[in-house]
C-alpha cells in the first residue's frame, strides 16, 4: 500500500525524524537531549495519525496522513493530497485569523507529514470539555471572529473574481468531497452497510429512509454543498476540530477544506452544538443528580451569539472592505451607485436571509448523519444509560428531520424561533 520510499513515522522513529530537520530539532532541544524527549501518539481522530514530542526547549505536533482511512485500514484508501490541502488551509487561515489557527513550522509533502504548534493541556478538544460538562464564555465570539474572516477573505465579497478563481482549483479536494457526500448526504437516506444506529431507533430510520420530502430536501443540500463555490470551507468545522481554554479558541485539521457554501461551516458548528445540548438533555436523563441547566443554557445562548455574531461581522467586512470584492459589483457598492447604500443593505439582508435558511437546512443534515450514519459524536454514544440514549437519539433525529426539511418549508424565520424550538424538542 504504502509507496516504496515514504516514510511512516511511529511513536519510536520521532526522534529521527525531528533529528534530520535542524529548524525543528533546535524547536525541541539540543541535540545532546534527544534521547530525554517524550514522544506520544494522540489521534483520536478517525482519519490521521498524530505524535506530540515535548523537549527541553519546547514542543511539537506532528500529524501524518497514510493513504488510507486509520479507523478502517487499508480496505478505506484516501489520497494523502488531503495533507497539502490542510496545510495550504492552515496557511490561508493563519492570514485572515491568526488568533485561531495553529503555526505551521514544517510540511512535508512527499511523507504527508505537518509539523505545527502543538496546543498543550489546558487546550482541550472542545467536544471533550462540552462532555465534561463545562462551558467556554468566550467560544461563540472567537469560532464567529475564525468563521466570519476567512470565508469573507477567500469569496468574491473580497476578492475579484480572477483571483478567486485562481484560488478556486487551489482546493480541488475531490476525494474529501466524495466522502462527506456519501458520508452525509447519501447513506443515511439508504440502507448502507456503513450506517450504524441503534436498533431501538429502527422504525424512525425506516421512517426517514422512506420519506419524499426528506430526499428532497438532502438532494438540494447535496446540489448546494456540490455547486455553490462560494467560498474556502474548513469543510470539518465539527467541535472536535476546536481546541479551547476559557479564554482562548484554535481551529485545527482543515483537510477536508474545499470551496464550498459557507452556510455548511456556520452549519457544522451549529448542528453539533444542537447535538450537544440533545446529550447534555440524556445526560441528565442518565444522571438526574448532575445539574447540566446551566450548560443547556450556555449551549442556546452560543447559538445564538454565533448566529448574530457571524452576521454583524460578515457585514460588517462586507461593508467596509467588500468594494473590492466582484460579488456585489458597482451598481450596489460604487459612490455613484443609485440608491447606493440602501441597495447595499438590502442585498445584505436577503443574503443573510437565504444564508439563515440554508445553516438550518444543513444543520439538520449534520444532526442526522451523526445519529444513523458511520460517525457519531461522543456527546451521546458515550450516555452510559441505554434508556437514556436512545431516547436523546430519538429527539435528536426527530429535530434534525425539522431542520433539514427547512429547505423546503422555511416556517423557522429567525435565531429566537430556531433556539425555542430546539429548547422544545431537546
Ligand atoms: P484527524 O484528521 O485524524 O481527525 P486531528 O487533526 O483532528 O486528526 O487530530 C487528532 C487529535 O490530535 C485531536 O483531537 C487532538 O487531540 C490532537 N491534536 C491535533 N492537532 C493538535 C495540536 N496542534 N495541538 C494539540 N493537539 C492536537
Ligand atoms: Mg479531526
Ligand atoms: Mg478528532
Ligand atoms: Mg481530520
Amino acid at each position: 500500500q504504502l509507496k516504496r520510499d515514504f516514510l511512516q513515522l511511529f511513536t519510536e522513529t520521532v526522534h529521527a525524524y525531528i533529528l534530520q530537520i535542524p529548524m525543528l530539532q533546535q524547536l525541541v532541544g539540543p541535540v545532546s537531549t534527544a534521547s530525554t524527549w517524550k514522544v506520544r501518539e494522540v489521534g483520536d481522530g478517525n482519519i490521521n495519525f498524530v505524535y506530540i514530542v515535548e523537549g527541553p526547549a519546547g514542543s511539537l505536533c506532528i500529524k501524518q496522513s497514510l493513504p488510507f482511512v486509520r479507523c478502517v485500514g487499508d480496505s478505506w484508501p484516501l489520497t494523502q493530497d488531503r495533507s497539502r490541502i490542510e496545510v495550504q488551509g492552515l496557511v490561508e487561515a493563519a492570514k485572515h485569523a491568526p488568533r485561531h489557527t495553529p503555526k505551521v513550522h514544517h510540511f512535508d509533502s512527499k511523507n504527508a507529514i505537518i509539523v505545527m504548534q502543538y496546543l498543550a493541556p489546558p487546550f482541550i478538544i472542545l467536544r471533550r470539555g462540552l462532555i465534561e460538562g463545562k462551558v467556554y464564555n468566550s467560544f461563540a465570539e472567537h469560532i464567529t471572529e475564525y468563521m466570519a474572516c476567512t470565508l469573507f477573505n477567500t469569496s468574491t465579497f473580497k476578492l475579484d473574481a480572477d483571483s478567486y478563481r485562481a484560488n478556486v482549483v487551489k482546493y480541488v479536494n475531490s476525494e474529501m468531497c466524495l466522502l462527506t457526500e456519501k458520508v452525509i448526504f447519501a447513506e443515511p437516506y439508504i440502507k448502507a452497510s456503513n450506517n450504524r444506529y441503534s436498533p431501538q431507533i429502527e422504525d424512525q430510520v425506516q421512517q426517514l429512509q422512506h420519506d419524499a420530502q426528506a430526499k428532497v430536501a438532502i438532494s438540494i443540500l447535496k446540489d448546494k454543498f456540490m455547486h455553490q463555490t462560494e467560498a474556502l470551507l474548513h469543510g470539518d468545522l465539527h467541535t472536535g476540530s476546536i481546541m479551547v481554554t476559557e479564554s482562548e479558541t484554535y481551529v485545527i485539521d482543515p483537510e477536508f477544506g474545499f470551496y464550498g457554501p459557507i452556510a455548511f461551516d456556520v452549519a457544522k458548528i451549529v448542528g453539533e452544538l444542537l447535538l450537544t445540548l440533545f446529550a447534555s438533555y440524556g445526560q441528565e436523563m442518565a444522571t438526574p443528580e448532575i445539574s447540566r441547566k446551566q450548560q443547556q443554557v450556555w449551549i442556546l445562548s452560543t447559538i445564538t451569539t454565533i448566529w448574530n455574531s457571524f452576521v454583524s461581522k460578515f457585514q460588517k467586512l462586507w461593508s467596509s472592505t467588500g468594494l473590492t470584492g466582484d460579488s456585489y459589483p458597482i451598481a450596489v457598492h460604487g459612490p455613484d451607485a443609485p440608491a447606493g447604500s440602501s441597495s447595499l443593505q438590502a442585498c445584505q439582508q436577503a443574503y443573510f436571509e437565504r444564508l439563515f435558511q440554508d445553516v438550518l437546512g444543513f444543520a439538520g443534515a449534520i444532526m442526522i448523519r451523526r445519529i444513523v450514519g458511520i460517525s457519531h459524536v461522543a456527546d451521546i454514544d458515550e450516555i452510559a444509560d441505554v434508556q437514556a440514549r436512545v431516547s436523546c437519539e430519538r429527539r435528536a433525529l426527530a429535530f434534525g428531520k425539522v431542520l433539514l426539511i427547512q429547505i423546503l418549508q422555511q416556517s423557522i424565520q429567525s435565531i429566537e424561533a430556531l433556539i425555542s424550538e430546539a429548547e422544545n424538542a431537546a
